[in-house]
This record gives structure tokens, sequence and C-alpha cells, in this order.
């Protein structure tokens, strides 16, 4: 892509210059063919955009997230007319979870609805990936270039651009867009360099398959709320359950909060979406709904702007995508999950401090209904039903 001439962009922090303008073979460069990178490269190229994704490796990522799609994110799927991506993976339907209590030796099941047609999915997350990708990869607009991107271009105060290391030549080449999506997941190298203070780990999850293993009961999720933490558990496949331990480490207050107020880049010409931009404690598995959310508000958004180097209703559009994802998904999933992690991880926190193990219990059941059941599925939160 070397030897494309920088367009400029129309922004009070840029200089235009129109003389220099010359369109751009790409409309919307995308870091990162994840969740979020991949489903919105194959909404875009559908709605008539020309869109170039930057992945740094294409094999089926063997990772151990994203893997229980809950109703939410699975409606949001097939909002985007995505939910082939979750069909032929051997994915298990999910109709709710069962909670257990060790210390009191309760069980309590949670239905996240009587139509069974509204469960949420549970899979293989590298098969997922490779699903949402072939649908990208159908697009005629969009483009997979095997790379790793090292550097965002700017001009002016706008970045227009990035320079990645291409796999295959090891060379490093440069690709200009009006627009810049950096959705390079957690561990996202562009985070700080688009105004992100230090992410601080709360826990680790530590995971394992088991094969063979008998459910509880049949598409349920499950959580065990152990004196060492709580532990989830899911089938992903006909013959594989996920088990994941959470290991607490220190846990930062608000991190949600910092991050979704606080990380949201200034900087002209580029979006910082997915687990890059916000992310929460993995404990109740929201992430995928909201980055499968956010790709249905920006696709919205984009859907309004036929001249994506026009950044004046970008940065509009920036605005009202923080609210409009505040209000319908993100703030209450983002709370919920730091809140449900401090009470379920609480090795003699709230619990203990309540010293009643019943009624602490059915606290953490509303909190879990609340987030999980009742939240999801209507995809309008209500803090107020706490
Ligand atoms: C332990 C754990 C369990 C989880 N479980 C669930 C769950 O059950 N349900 C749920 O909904 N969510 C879950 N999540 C959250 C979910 O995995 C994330 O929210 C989701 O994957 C975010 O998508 P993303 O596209 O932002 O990032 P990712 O899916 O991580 O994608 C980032 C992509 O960017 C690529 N990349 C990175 N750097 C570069 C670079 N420099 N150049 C080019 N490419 C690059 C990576 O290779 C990757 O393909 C979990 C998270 C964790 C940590």
């Amino acid at each position: 892509m070397q030897g494309i001439k920088i367009n400029m962009l129309v922004s009070p922090n840029c200089t235009i210059n129109p003389g220099d303008f010359v369109p751009p073979a790409t409309d919307v460069i995308i870091v990162g063919a994840g969740v979020l990178g991949s489903s919105l490269s194959a909404v875009l190229g559908r709605d008539g955009r020309k869109v170039t994704v930057i992945e740094r490796s294409l094999r089926e990522p063997d990772r151990i997230v994203g893997e229980l799609l809950q109703p939410g994110g699975y409606r949001a799927l097939k909002e985007l007319g995505l939910e082939k991506s979750v069909e032929g993976l051997d994915a298990r339907i999910v109709n709710g979870y069962i909670i257990h209590d060790t210390e009191s030796g309760m069980v309590v099941e949670i239905a996240y609805s009587q139509d069974q047609t509204q469960g949420g999915r549970a899979f293989h997350h590298g098969r997922f990936i490779m699903g949402l990708r072939r649908a990208a990869l159908t697009e005629p607009n969009v483009r997979f270039i095997e790379g790793t991107a090292t550097y965002l271009e700017e001009e002016n105060g706008c970045v227009t651009g990035i320079q990645y290391k291409d796999k295959h030549s090891g060379k490093i080449e440069r690709l200009h867009a009006p627009l810049t999506v950096v959705a390079d997941g957690c561990f996202s190298k562009f985070r700080q360099s688009l105004g992100s203070e230090r992410v601080q780990i709360c826990s680790n999850f530590v995971g394992c398959i088991l094969k063979n293993s008998p459910q509880y009961k049949p598409n349920y999720a499950e959580l065990v709320l152990s004196c060492h933490g709580p532990i989830l558990i899911y089938q992903i496949s006909s013959t594989d359950t996920r088990i994941l331990v959470d290991i607490q480490g220190r846990l930062p207050k608000n991190l949600s909060q910092y991050m979704t107020e606080k990380i949201h880049p200034q900087l002209p010409g580029v979006l910082l979406l997915g687990d890059a931009y916000n992310m929460r404690h993995p404990l109740t598995g929201r992430g995928m709904s909201v980055a499968l959310s956010d790709v249905r508000i920006w696709r919205s958004l984009l859907q309004n702007i036929p001249d994506l180097s026009d950044n004046t209703p970008l940065l509009q559009a920036k605005k009202k995508f923080h609210w409009e994802r505040k209000s319908s998904h993100s703030f209450v999933v983002d709370v919920l999950a730091q809140a449900l992690h401090e009470l379920f991880a609480s090795q003699d926190g709230i619990l203990k401090r309540i010293n009643d193990s019943s009624v602490s219990f059915h606290m953490g059941i509303k909190y879990w209904k609340t987030r999980n059941v009742q939240l999801a599925p209507e995809g309008r939160p209500s803090p107020s039903s706490l």
C-alpha cells in the first residue's frame, strides 16, 4: 500500500488541503480480527465500505476467552445477520444457570427465559472467531492482511492509518484510510497511546477442559460459590466442558468506569473498540455481548456518515456511541460485573460480613438474576430493579 497519498481529515484540529485529496483504496482499517474486528468488518463490508483488516494471526485462536455468548449477545449477533457464525461449531444452547453455594449447600436454578429459543450459545472460542472471519471474507469489500500493526500514523494531529509488519514478507508496510478502528484486544498495544491509564489486573481465571463430563442439568451453565472463589462450568461442545477458576489478585476499584470514561481516544480518525476500549471482569461472561452490541451501534452510526473523512459527524457519533452504549448495556454490565466479582469472589467480604449465609446467598442470586437474566434478554437494563 505504499505510495498512497495521505488524505487530510476534516476536523477542527486538522488542516484541510483539498488539492491533496486522493480517494483512499480503503475506507476503514481494522486492527485485530477478534470478536469485534471480524464482526464489524463483515457488517461494514455489507454496508458498502471497503474494509482492510490487519490480524497478526489468521490461524484458529486457541484461547480460554469468549466461550459463552449470553442471550443478549446472541440476539445482537442475529441482528447483525451473523448468526451463521455459530452454526456447525458443535455449539451448545445455554438456557440458564445453576448456582451452587458450597457453604450452605443451596442450589438455585435460574432460567434465562421460558422460551428455549432465547438461550445463549457456548462454543470453542477459536471456532466462533473463524466463523466470524469466514462471514467477513465472503464480503467482496473486505480483505484480510496477516500482519502485526506496529504504529498509528498521524498527520497534523489526526490518525491517518497504520504501519504494520507483514507476516509473510517481514516488511513494514503502511496503510491509510479515513477511519482506523483499533480492536486489538485486552492486551492492546495501542490503548496507552490512545489515552488510557495503566490497566490493573484484578484476578486471574485459570481454565481447563473436562472430556465427556456429565452435566448437572443439560444446557445449563453452573456457577459454584466455593470458599476458594467462584468457579464457572459450562459445556462448549458435545464432548468438552470448560471449568474456569477465579484466582483473586488485587481488585482495583472502578476499573470498568475509568476504562470507559478515560480511555476513549480523543484523536480524530481512530476508534478504539472491543476489549481494547472497555473490559469487565469475565466471571459473568458478557464481553462478546458488549462487543456485538457496540458493533450494532457503530454500524447504524456509520450508516449516517457517508464520508468517513468528515471528522465532525464522526466526533458527534463518538459522543452518541458513548451515551447510547452507556444507557443500553455497558454501564450496568460493567458495574455489575465488578460488583458480582466482588460478591462472589469475596473470601471474608460481603458474604461473611453479613454473617448470614442464606440472606447473603439470596443477595448474590438477586444480583446474578438482574445481571444475567433480567438484563440480558431485554437488552435495556434497569438498575432500579436492584
Ligand atoms: C478468561 C476470559 C473469559 C471470558 N469469557 C467470556 C465469555 O464467556 N463470554 C463473553 O461474552 N466474553 C468473555 N470474555 C470476554 C471476551 O473474550 C472479550 O470481550 C472479546 O473477545 C473482546 O473482543 P475483541 O475483538 O475486543 O478482542 P479479541 O477477541 O481478543 O481480539 C483481538 C484480536 O486482535 C489481534 N491483535 C492483537 N494485537 C494485534 C496487532 N498489534 N496487530 C494485529 N492484530 C492484533 C489478536 O490476534 C486478536 O485476534 C472473557 C474474557 C476472558 C479474559
